[in-house]
């Protein structure tokens, strides 16, 4: 904790949340824009142990698609997390970019693999996001989308850890942690993406519950009430219910009616109601859908050239795989 902070000229409020204000605030020295994310300190109590938390979290998670933590200040009464400063949250560039909020479809694309790429540097790190919501992931001048607020995360171990119940905002809340399930893994998070893809498509949210039944009944009407037989074990889940009203699942080409065969795919796979069913980021981040991101054509593909022509027809040389591990380095 090195930092001080009159080394930062506040500017206006940037947001506010649960624990937090975040103000934009600019360094005196270098004239860079920071984000100044502030916690006020009970002086009886100290320092909030999900403000310990995100510190120790976000210090150690470097990478392209995670918001950069530079500093902690502690002060007496306060602590200051100094971010890396970003445009603007996801939820308020659909309201500003979007068509009544529907992004572009190549947006979406982009920002779902950069979102992917996210969750999986966190998951490969053995760190759960728990609170994946367009509020919580920010977009730069750039374009660059990356994974803000880690205030519920939590590192995660082997043997499993069995988290609190009340993590994931309701709206992008796994079934499986809606049906009271305390042994979740790194699949609630792909839920949630699963949830934030159809809402940048539509522009609305995908399940916009009021309350856990709610929550959940809303995922049922469209992905089919689960029985034993399509998901075992269901039954003993703390919130099974026997009597739920049964509904077939809907076709989600009438859901989110923009997008093309291949994204339908993908989002049925994120949003798999069995948790061991959901894809991982990994393989997402392999998926078909994203193939123009991970091999992209090459200009000479487009010349009218029969030998080019036979050329492509060959298998590509890189496998998605290689690619998607080039990222890191
Ligand atoms: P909380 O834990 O209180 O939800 P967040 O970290 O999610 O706090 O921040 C609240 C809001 O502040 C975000 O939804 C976003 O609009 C804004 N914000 C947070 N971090 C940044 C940042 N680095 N750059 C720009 N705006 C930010
Ligand atoms: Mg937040």
């Amino acid at each position: 904790m090195t930092g001080s902070s009159s080394q930062f000229q506040q500017l206006e409020k940037l947001g506010e949340g649960t624990y937090a204000t975040v103000y934009k605030g600019r360094n005196r020295s270098t004239g860079a824009l920071v984000a100044l994310k502030e916690i006020n300190l009970d002086s009886e109590e100290g320092t909030p142990s999900t403000a310990i938390r995100e510190i120790s979290l976000m210090k150690e998670l470097d990478y392209e698609n995670i918001v950069t933590l530079y500093d902690v200040i502690h002060t007496e009464n306060k602590l200051t997390l100094v971010f890396e400063y970003m445009d603007k949250d996801l939820k308020k560039y659909m309201e500003v970019h979007g068509n009544q909020g529907a992004l572009d479809l190549k947006i979406v694309k982009s920002f779902m693999f950069q979102l992917l790429k996210g969750i999986m540097f966190c998951h490969d790190n053995r760190v759960l996001h728990r609170d994946l919501k367009p509020q919580n992931l920010l977009i730069n001048s750039k374009g660059e989308l990356k994974l803000g607020d880690f205030g519920l995360a939590r590192a995660f171990g082997i043997p499993f850890n069995t988290f609190s119940n009340e993590v994931v905002t309701l709206w992008y809340r796994a079934p499986d942690v809606l049906l009271g399930s305390r042994a979740y893994t790194t699949s609630i998070d792909i839920w949630s993406a699963g949830c934030i893809f159809a809402e940048m498509c539509t522009g609305k949210p995908l399940f916009p519950g009021t309350a856990n039944d709610d929550q959940l009944i809303k995922i049922f009407r469209l992905m089919g009430t689960p029985n034993e037989r399509t998901w075992p074990g269901i039954s003993q889940y703390a919130n099974y219910k026997s009597n739920w009203q049964i509904f077939v699942p809907q076709d989600l080409r009438f859901i989110v009616p923009n997008l093309d065969s291949m994204g339908l795919n993908l989002l049925l796979s994120l949003l798999q109601m069995r948790p061991e069913a959901r894809i991982t980021a990994r393989q997402a981040l392999q998926h078909p859908w994203f193939h123009e991101i991970t091999n992209p054509t090459p200009l000479v593909h487009q010349l009218n050239d029969p030998y080019q022509q036979n050329q492509s027809q060959q298998p590509p040389q890189h496998s998605h795989q290689h690619i998607i591990d080039q990222q890191y380095q």
